[in-house]
Order: C-alpha cells, then structure tokens, then sequence
C-alpha cells in the first residue's frame, strides 16, 4: 500500500497528497464523531403535491466537529464509505431518525413518515435486514412509515444479494425509493425488476423545469414511474413555478427549499406548529 500511495504521488503529484492528507484527517476525527456526539440530524420535510398535507422529512446528517468544525456530507461520506465507518455511522442514523418519528407520533402528528439514506456499503453487509428490523422493534416504529433511500449503483454490487434483502423489507411494509433518478444509467427494463417503491426524481431535472424545451424530462420520468406503479417524489423544488408544473404533471410528492431547508432537530416541533397555525 504504500508503494503505491507513492506511485501515486508521483503520477499525480500534491494535490494527490493533499487529497490523502485531507481524507486522513476527517478519518481520524470521525471515527470518535459518533461517541462524541458531534453527529446530528437535520430533518426535510416532504410534502403531498395534491393535498399540501406534510407526508414526513428525510433524514440528512451532519457532522460539527470541534476541531474541523461543519464538514459537509458530501464530503464526509465518500470516506467514511471508504473506511466502512458508514457501518456504525448508518446504523446511528437510522436509529435515531426512527425514534424521532415515534416520538413526533406520540405527540399526536401519527401519520408522519420518515426517509433514511443508506449506502451501498451497509446494504452489502449479510445481517442488514435484521438491523433494520430490531431498530423498528426497538423504537417502536411501524414499517409503513420508514422509507429506505437507495441509489441505482447499490445494484453494480451484487445485484442478486441486495435485490433480496430489500425486497424482505419491502414484502414488511418498508418503502424503498431509488434516490437521484435518472442520473444513472439504469435501462427501463432493468428498473422494472427492482424491489422499489418510489423514484425520487433528481433535482437536474427539477432545475431544467425552468428551460421549456427541457420540461418534459421531467414529466416524462413522472409518467413513467406512475406506469411502473410506483410514487414519484420531486427532490429540490426552490420555486413556484416548478411546484406548479409537478402539480400538472401529478408528481405525487415534493421536497425542496420552496417548502423548507433541512430543519434542525430540536426546531422541527416548532415549524410542524407553525405550518398548523
Ligand atoms: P441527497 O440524498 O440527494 O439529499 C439532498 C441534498 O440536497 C441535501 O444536501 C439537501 O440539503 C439538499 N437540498 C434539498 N433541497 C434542496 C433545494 O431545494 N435546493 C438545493 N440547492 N439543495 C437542496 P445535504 O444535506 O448536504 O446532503 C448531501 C448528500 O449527502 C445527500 O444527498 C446524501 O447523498 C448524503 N447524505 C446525507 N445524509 C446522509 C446519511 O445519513 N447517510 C448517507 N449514506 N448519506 C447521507
Ligand atoms: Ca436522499
Ligand atoms: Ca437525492
Ligand atoms: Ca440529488
């Protein structure tokens, strides 16, 4: 290994360096996040296009360090995948969203859902659809009301193996939709054999709702979705105009700075309140 990290250095000289000096130092400070309690949750709420009603949030990470301060997902998690730290790291999430949402539905808000990413790392391990259900049994929530967030390349892994384990969470109730569709490359008979519930259409195509001629990207994946029997969610609806023409299109759920940021945890009772006032 470290042969190679200094052929690498000298292929691609410091900015691979610092690439590595970088990776090692979130590395060395995530793996004591967790015990820390420098991770929280930030909830985003999703809302039903026809009624306007609240479905529930998706659950989205972040990490305070005291010495790094905010590190951004998108850079974290890439690593922490690399180093399998997403194995305790998912399961703390799960775990902790999941109660939250028993919580809100203790307090009388019963019909809210809650949206959970996993990566594909997790979903390879042999015991994941026994962790997802003592974490269930744990706290208490009823399947129906956890979705599974998944990407389209968990399927390059082991199509056979993970195919199964989801489809047993399925067959319970759980939901399982296929995150930043139609930034992959999945062809449409092959998305017809997998164990989802829901296509989460990429916020690319929510965007490019704003350009007519790219408009009909966007309804198309609703149209097709709805075809396959499956829910259609919209990620990263900012404005009017393009929740307006997903009501058209009849995209069953939206999600995105037009409704709300990620809220923190603790203030997420206080904007539910709000919205009910
Ligand atoms: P994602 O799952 O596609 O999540 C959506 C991202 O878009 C979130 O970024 C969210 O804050 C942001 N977003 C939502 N609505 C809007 C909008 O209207 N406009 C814009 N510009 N952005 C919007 P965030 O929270 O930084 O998360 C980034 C990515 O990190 C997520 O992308 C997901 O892939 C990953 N991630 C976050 N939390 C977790 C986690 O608990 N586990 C795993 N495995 N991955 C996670
Ligand atoms: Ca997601
Ligand atoms: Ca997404
Ligand atoms: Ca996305």
């Amino acid at each position: 290994a470290k042969e190679a990290g200094k052929g690498s250095y000298m292929i691609y000289g410091q900015e691979m360096q610092q690439y590595f000096d970088e990776r090692m130092i979130i590395e060395n400070h995530l793996r004591s996040a967790v015990s820390n309690n420098e991770l929280s949750l930030h909830y985003q709420p999703l809302v039903d296009t026809g009624t306007g009603e609240l479905w529930g949030f998706e659950a989205l990470i972040r990490w305070n360090s005291p010495v790094l301060g905010f590190v951004s997902p998108l850079s974290f998690i890439r690593i922490a995948e690399d180093c399998r730290l997403i194995v305790p790291i998912g399961e703390w999430v799960l775990r902790a969203a999941c109660r939250f949402t028993k919580d809100l539905q203790n307090q009388g808000y019963e019909g809210y859902h809650i949206s959970v990413n996993i990566s594909v790392i997790q979903l390879m391990l042999d015991d994941f659809t026994e962790m997802v259900l003592s974490v269930l049994e744990d706290t208490g929530l009823a399947p129906e009301y956890l979705e599974l967030e998944i990407t389209e390349s968990i399927f390059m892994e082991s199509f056979e193996a993970i195919s199964s384990k989801l489809e047993a969470l399925k067959e319970r109730g759980i939901g399982i939709a296929l995150d930043d569709f139609g930034t992959g490359y999945s062809s449409l008979s092959y998305l017809k054999q997998l164990p989802i519930t829901t296509l989460k259409i990429d916020k690319s195509f929510i965007d490019s709702i704003d350009t007519p001629n790219n408009r009909s990207l966007a309804s198309s994946i609703v149209t097709i979705g709805h075809d396959m029997g499956l829910n259609v969610t919209a990620e990263g609806v900012e404005t009017p105009e393009q929740l307006a023409f997903l009501e058209r299109t009849r995209c069953d759920k939206i999600q995105g700075y037009y409704i709300s940021k990620p809220i923190p945890e603790k203030e997420v009772a206080g904007w539910v309140a709000g919205r009910m006032a």
